[in-house]
């Protein structure tokens, strides 16, 4: 009997699958980086279930692989192809546990869909502002583990930021129950926060407590075309300015992006008369009833066009218009696969260089990248852009990705990091960043998260080989 049967031995029967075909649909990462190897799939229940699977792994020394809603673009709920490992799926561990509404928080386990609490707290009156394109299928627990960004941060922040209070089980089988859902709570290290974006490398993650807000009473959403890149930090400044603070997404979309998306959807209409260079989605949120949202926006656009800043714009009128602009900017990677793919760069600068980013970036692969097409996007209020490169139409998008994955992106990470931002914003390390994470990582920040991995999972059965080289 080996360490695997060992653990399965130690587990009632209808704890786990092992039908291979099953099987196999937990062992591919969204993007098709990897297909890796697992004799079967544990899928708790309850969170005492999780203890019991840990604790078994732990005794036997098998590796676990978190799972949530396998949309990680960094290949980090994938086991690796030795089959040595076990794939710990969350997906029966979504109960929501409940809503306060006067303490404006819900309870929820980790295993819930991130749509399916975002209608929990719609139906309680209120709001999650955690929002991402992958909300039908990640998961609350996945959110946290990859501290997911989105396009609500810059009014709400990220994952990370909207946690109160966290219920996990340790590498040995321990429970940390740290899950009051409590805005003030100073005694002794905030531990919930280094499971926050590790990836499933310190712990299960199995309920968590969240802020809400209040429902938005007014949602003015605004398409905007820009001529010069650089107006775009003037722009998101006066839209903060003119809206109290109240921008809750910036989203930018360039040309090229634009272009390729309704090249690949027929159905699909330019939302303005005439393209530009760059545009903006801008939205706008308010829980008041009384102040006028609308006419600040509106008042915002007569300011930004007078002053040539913005050059065209149209103002949703109703949800039906709304959802037609989201779709554009939401389904933007779509295109990408239709062409290919893309070779993605998620950076993110200081807002105050990022349209110098986006150009010196641009000439970057004008120059060095063979002809590649730029699909540049992303939640830039928050510092934070998808600068994206899709192969040439005559090129093998393949081998052309993994090329200018060679000979091209790192400038533009090092041009990222000169200009003091980070060569992964928003998407985690997973295995895909774990050599740029080396490359550049503060030392005394690599020493310190080894420390910890070591500290808490000496056995190194918490996902293995992401985000920490051990
Ligand atoms: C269309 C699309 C749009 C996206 N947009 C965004 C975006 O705007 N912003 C953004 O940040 N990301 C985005 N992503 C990436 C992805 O959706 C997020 O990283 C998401 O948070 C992952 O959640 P998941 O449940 O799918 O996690 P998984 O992919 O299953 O897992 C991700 C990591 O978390 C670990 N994990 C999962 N559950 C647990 C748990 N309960 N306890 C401990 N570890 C766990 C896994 O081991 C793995 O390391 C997008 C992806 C897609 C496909």
């Amino acid at each position: 009997m080996d360490r695997i049967d060992s653990v399965l031995g130690d587990l009632p029967a209808d704890l786990y699958i092992t039908d291979p075909d099953v099987v196999s649909r937990y062992l591919t990462d969204f993007r098709r980086f990897r297909t890796g190897r697992s004799r079967a799939v544990l899928r708790p229940r309850t969170t005492a279930e999780v203890q019991r699977i840990v604790a078994s792994c732990a005794a036997h020394g098998v590796p676990l692989v978190p799972q949530g809603g396998n949309t990680s673009y960094c290949a980090a709920a994938t086991p690796s192809t030795q089959g040595d490992e076990l794939v710990l799926s969350l997906e029966r561990l979504n109960a929501v546990r409940g809503i306060d509404a006067a303490n404006l928080s819900l309870t929820a386990e980790a295993g819930c869909v991130l749509s399916v609490l975002q209608e929990a707290a719609n139906d309680a009156g209120l709001m999650l502002p955690l929002d991402l394109g992958s909300r039908q299928s990640c998961q609350i627990g996945g959110n946290l583990s990859t501290n997911a960004g989105g396009i609500s941060v810059l009014k709400h922040g990220m994952a990370r930021d909207l946690v109160l209070g966290l219920e996990a089980v340790l590498p040995d089988g321990q429970l940390l129950d740290v899950l009051q859902p409590l805005r003030k709570n100073n005694t002794g290290y905030d531990v919930k926060q280094i499971l926050l974006g590790a990836e499933g490398t310190l712990g299960v993650i199995t309920a968590v407590s969240l802020k809400l807000a209040r429902k938005a009473a007014q949602t003015v959403t605004a398409f905007l075309a820009i001529e010069d890149i650089d107006a775009l930090t003037t722009i998101l400044a006066r839209a903060q300015q003119f809206t109290g603070e109240n921008i809750t997404s910036f989203e930018y979309i360039s040309h090229h992006s634009l272009a390729l998306l309704l090249a690949a959807q027929d159905s699909l209409r330019h939302p303005l008369s005439a393209p530009s260079a760059h545009y903006v989605l801008l939205e706008a949120q308010t829980c008041s009833p009384v102040f006028a949202m609308e006419e600040a926006v509106a008042q915002l656009l007569e300011e930004l066009m007078g002053e040539g800043l913005v050059t065209d714009g149209t103002l949703a009128a109703g949800e039906q218009q709304r959802d037609r602009l989201w779709y554009l900017r939401e389904h933007i990677p779509e295109a990408e696969v239709a062409n290919g793919g893309s070779v993605k760069h998620d950076v993110s600068v200081p807002t105050s260089v990022l349209p110098a980013f986006i150009t010196e970036a641009s000439a970057i692969v004008a120059t060095h990248g063979a002809g590649g097409r730029l699909s540049i996007y992303g939640h830039v209020g928050d510092g934070n852009v998808h600068f994206n490169v899709v192969a040439p139409v005559e090129a093998e998008p393949g081998s052309y990705k993994s090329w200018l994955e060679r000979e091209v992106s790192p400038r533009v990470y090092d041009l990222a990091v000169a200009m003091g931002g980070s060569f992964g914003a928003e998407y985690g390390i997973g295995v895909v960043k774990l050599d740029l994470l080396d490359r550049y990582g503060d030392p005394a920040k690599l020493h310190m998260m080894r420390a910890i991995k070591a500290a808490l999972d000496p056995a190194g059965i918490m996902n293995p080989g992401k985000v920490v080289r051990t």
